[in-house]
């Protein structure tokens, strides 16, 4: 029973005695009620206005949830690598550790500890040459962040060279695939770098080694290789690039995005050469909150040695009489979830995690083959060559009259969240569904998966043209669903972003 004492809404409290209002006795309905028996319950809320009075905590808490329950279970949610499961014991840690600012490194220096602990296990996961000193790199809120921050080093050692040599520096450029991350893009534009493409063909997904290297000219601060694209989860051949460059003797560094891949390659693939041991990768970054295991808000990069990492970007904030250095686009963010991955990473260990990965990786190889035996084509790599992800389409027919994004509303109507997407431009006329295999994500849940696949294709087959059609209108107006839309409408027609121009990709992140 939750005791609720009578709040006036605005209407009831007159403007002339409002000053000087006092709350009346509860009336016994208003004392004993339930959440559902106040008149909250059955008001319009105002969702722009900022109410003038406060609301009983059960009552906030309880509509809150309520609404939260009609977002998509995150655990059906195949259609993202950020995690959706932690252990208890640090669930609780980090709901602890909710009110330390990270950056008050003089009232938290254990947390800030914390991080460089972290900072130098993933270096040497990446075979930095750390041999006595300290790694260099960072915390961040995700692999965005830790892109900026890595873009932003390269942009700015390549300038200092420039501005030594006496030449332009007005001009830089960066040299990436057409299947980037979105937030590659933002860094080109927000710092207003020259973005040079490497465009995806209808067969070819992943950078092309050659033609990358054939971009750079003088004014190219450096190459984005990616370990594992988001659209078909294989890794891009960043030995290939680093030995042309070396072969040409161009001073060209490669930023490695290994957003997905830093927490499965080392694991999976121990031998393939895509980190620090190739001598022109200066800087990568991962998302601590995708296989490193955390739920979302954690990113890091880490830099092969200062060099790459010109001094004048860099903060030197006091604590404790050290100083510890800083290099970061905001200033306070919790603490919770670089506590987070500490705990993970001394939780599992490399054994653990290389389990976890061995068990995704055989879950989504098992998946492939599934799929593969119904007529599926499959375009991303199995037995660990690539993300532990399955990316499918339907095999090409004259008869069929429904597509991939029929199938992902089909799977959705029975709680599944597959994304169906559209290939990076040049190559948008590939559609295409993915499965992330997630740590949750077991072999049952991958059955059950397998199963609704299988109706929801029945379904689709089981109806007509004409059905097909008005199936595909409704479709249309519940893909985004919300009665809101989330864009302002003077940003709605955005153009500008690759994601923008091929305008169906969406829900893949
Ligand atoms: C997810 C992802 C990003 C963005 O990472 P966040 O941690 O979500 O900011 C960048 N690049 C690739 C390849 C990704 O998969």
């Amino acid at each position: 029973m939750v005791h609720l004492a009578r709040v006036k809404t605005d209407k009831e409290v007159a403007p002339s005695n409002r000053q000087f209002e006092t709350l009346p006795a509860p009336d016994e309905n208003d004392f004993y009620t339930n959440v559902y028996g106040s008149h909250f319950a059955a008001d319009h809320l105002n969702h722009n206005e900022m109410p003038e009075r406060e609301m009983p905590r059960q009552i906030a808490a309880r509509m809150i949830k309520d609404e939260l329950s009609l977002d998509g279970n995150p655990k059906l949610n195949l259609a993202s690598f950020v995690t959706t499961y932690m252990e208890e014991e640090i669930e609780q840690i980090m709901t602890d550790s909710f009110s330390k600012n990270f950056i008050d490194y003089e009232e938290y220096p254990h947390s800030a500890e914390i991080q460089n602990r972290c900072i130098n296990m993933i270096a040497r996961l990446f075979n930095a040459d750390t041999s006595d000193e300290n790694a260099m790199g960072t915390s961040t809120i995700g692999s965005s962040e830790a892109i900026m921050l890595g873009t932003l080093a390269m942009k700015k050692r390549w300038q200092n060279k420039r501005k030594a040599e006496g030449k332009d520096f007005s001009r830089p450029n960066i040299i990436m695939n057409s299947a980037v991350q979105v937030c590659w893009e933002k860094a080109a534009r927000y710092f207003d770098i020259e973005e040079k493409y490497v465009y995806c063909t209808e067969t070819r997904f992943v950078i092309d080694p050659q033609q990358a290297v054939d971009l750079v000219d003088e004014n190219t601060i450096g190459i984005c290789a990616i370990l594992g694209t988001t659209y078909t989860g294989e890794y891009e051949d960043i030995k290939a690039i680093n030995d042309l460059l070396v072969e040409r003797d161009i001073d060209c560094p490669i930023h490695v995005d290994a957003a997905s891949g830093g927490f499965v390659a080392p694991f999976i693939q121990p031998d393939l050469k895509w980190d620090f041991r190739l001598e022109k990768v200066v800087s990568i970054n991962v998302s601590g909150h995708k296989y490193g295991l955390v739920y979302p808000g954690v990113g890091w990069v880490v830099w092969r040695s200062p060099e790459y990492l010109p001094k004048e970007l860099v903060f030197n904030i006091n604590y404790l009489g050290a100083d510890q250095a800083s290099f970061t686009l905001n200033f306070s963010k919790g603490a919770a979830h670089v506590i987070g991955q500490y705990y993970q990473l001394i939780r599992l260990g490399k054994n653990g995690y290389r389990s976890i990965m061995t068990n995704l990786t055989r879950i989504g190889d098992y998946m492939s083959s599934e799929l593969e035996k119904m007529g599926m084509i499959i375009l991303s790599q199995t037995k660990g060559k690539g993300l532990p992800l399955v990316a499918f389409r339907l095999p090409p027919s004259s008869e069929r009259v429904f597509d991939e994004f029929a199938v992902a509303h089909q799977l959705r109507e029975r709680g599944w969240i597959v994304p169906a997407y559209t290939m990076a431009p040049h190559s948008e006329k590939l559609q295409l569904m993915r499965v992330v295999i997630r740590e949750d994500f077991s072999m049952t849940r991958c059955d059950s998966l397998l199963q609704d696949f299988k109706l929801a294709l029945q379904t689709l087959e089981s109806m007509d043209q004409a059905m097909i059609a008005k199936y595909q209108v409704h479709m249309k107006s519940h893909r985004a669903q919300p009665k809101h839309q989330h864009t302002h409408t003077h940003y709605k027609d955005e153009k500008h972003s690759l994601q923008g121009k091929t305008g169906k990709t969406h829900g893949v992140c």
